[in-house]
């Protein structure tokens, strides 16, 4: 066998640019990220499959737990990032002394998970500096390997990916590569959706709806999401939407709160619902839907 495979854990303090480098790593390429992936103590944020190789890259969650919690939470966070990771990444911002969290930095000392120092935001300062600062991160941490980057400028990224690659260890795919290959968080958005149609509505309902994301917005704060449910028929929309409008409402309600749970954010979740007629049987209509090449 030589297909590698392997949890990345990255930790790192709020704004250091985890997420950029996420967006630049999995890119094009992200995969998602099933309902099952919660199962596991992390946030999955995105798989990165090619043949020989499947990366499950992750963080933790706790952070945004309430603050009577923090202390537990903080001791969750740091015990979880090193529970089951294959590499641990520790990501820093240049010019952060990383000590402020004696505990992590206690773990990350003494870690035999093989960890990679991403000092970030190199753009941002001189040459001299990075120097200076890979020599004293080199101190601190004599066991990590230390890549200057710019996360945003996708600078030395490359170099990053292939040493990801190197380090994984052989064994085979955690999650099955060919249904989440060219997935993305809008498809998830539609399962989620879709899952909670086929719980609530009986009989020929469910097969008869198709979810789209029309609109995805993720700002800082929020999700923004607009979906539509399209129908077959007139009769199917007057269903979905229940006396009131309270069965849509109830829908919207329950696949908000799975959505906030797995994309650990506030969404905004807007339902609509769209009489397509008898698109199961018109293949223009089957092919937007991605069921045809
Ligand atoms: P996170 O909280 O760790 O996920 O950080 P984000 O990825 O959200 O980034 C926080 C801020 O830092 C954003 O404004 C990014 O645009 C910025 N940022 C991320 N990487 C870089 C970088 O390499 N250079 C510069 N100049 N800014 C960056
Ligand atoms: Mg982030």
């Amino acid at each position: 066998m030589n297909h590698k495979a392997g949890f990345v854990n990255i930790i790192g303090n709020p704004n250091v640019g985890k997420s950029t480098l996420m967006n630049a790593l999995v890119g094009q390429r992200l995969s998602i990220i099933t309902s099952k992936a919660q199962t596991t103590r992390h946030r999955i944020l995105g798989i990165v499959n090619d043949e020989n190789h499947q990366i499950i890259f992750s963080d933790t969650p706790g952070v945004i737990r309430p603050a009577y919690k923090l202390q537990e939470n903080m001791m969750d966070f740091v015990h979880g990032a090193f529970q089951d990771a294959d590499i641990i990444i520790y990501m820093i911002e240049t010019g952060e002394k990383g000590l402020k969290d004696d505990h992590l930095f206690q773990k990350l000392i003494q870690t035999q998970i093989p960890l990679m120092l991403l000092l970030n935001k190199i753009d941002t300062v001189e040459q001299e500096f990075v120097k200076n600062q890979i020599e004293y991160w080199s101190n601190l941490l004599p066991k990590a390997e230390i890549f200057p980057i710019s996360a945003l400028n996708k600078f030395n990224l490359d170099v990053v990916m292939s040493r990801i690659k190197e380090k994984l260890p052989l064994s085979p795919a955690y999650y099955d590569k060919d249904t989440l290959t060219d997935k993305s968080e809008r498809f998830f958005v539609c399962e989620t959706i879709r899952e909670k149609i086929l719980k609530y509505y009986k009989k020929e309902i469910p097969y008869s709806v198709e979810i789209e994301v029309e609109e995805f917005f993720d700002e800082d704060e929020i999700l923004k999401i607009r979906a539509i449910i399209n129908v077959a028929r007139e009769s199917q929309k007057g269903i979905i939407i229940g006396h009131r409008g309270h069965a849509l409402k109830k829908i919207g309600t329950l696949a908000r709160r799975d959505l906030e749970t797995f994309f650990q954010k506030k969404i905004f979740l807007d339902l609509f619902v769209k009489v397509n007629k008898d698109w199961r049987d018109d293949s223009k209509q089957l092919k937007r839907f991605g069921y045809q090449n």
